[in-house]
């Protein structure tokens, strides 16, 4: 297994740190987040140590997917939430504070008054198709590279 001693997360998975953990399997465990963004918020995390969810190998990556959709289904179900969202911040910029790849499982209620604040761009076609053009010319899709 992967692990790197100094982080926080493979620490609750080898139980040198305390978590609620709410499932595990060969791939994967599940724990509350500990400051949630609302009641239930949970973390899914791969067992071994991945810093960026690029690095994944397909197989965990699809579990990942896999069980934070059943913590959703979980959360509507016991927590009466009428959504979730699913997150992942990966590379600093993006908000990434534990360097252990996480997939953040939110549940959501109609008044939870929390808003995302995505931003929307106008970008003409002309860029748009260059932004394309350059984004698919570097794709690798089979090395994880
Ligand atoms: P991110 O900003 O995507 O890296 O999110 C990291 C998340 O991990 C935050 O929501 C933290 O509240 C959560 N977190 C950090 N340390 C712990 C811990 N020891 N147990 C549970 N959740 C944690
Ligand atoms: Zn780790």
């Amino acid at each position: 297994m992967k692990i790197n001693q100094s982080c926080i997360f493979c620490k609750i998975i080898s139980r040198d740190a305390k978590a609620e953990i709410l499932y595990e399997d060969d791939l994967v465990v599940a724990f509350l987040d500990i400051a949630p963004i609302n009641r239930g918020h949970v973390l899914v995390i791969p067992k071994d140590h991945y810093n960026s969810s690029s690095a994944l190998p397909e197989e965990i990556a699809g579990r990942l997917l896999y069980i934070g959709g059943r913590f959703g289904t979980a959360c509507k179900r016991a927590l009466d939430a009428d959504g979730f969202n699913l997150h992942l911040a990966d590379g600093l910029s993006a908000g990434q504070i534990v360097p252990h790849v996480h997939l953040h499982v939110i549940p959501r209620f109609a008044s939870d008054g929390f808003h995302w604040n995505w931003r929307k761009l106008e970008i003409d076609s002309g860029e748009y198709n260059e932004i394309a053009v350059q984004i698919k010319s570097k794709l690798k899709v089979n090395n994880n590279k």
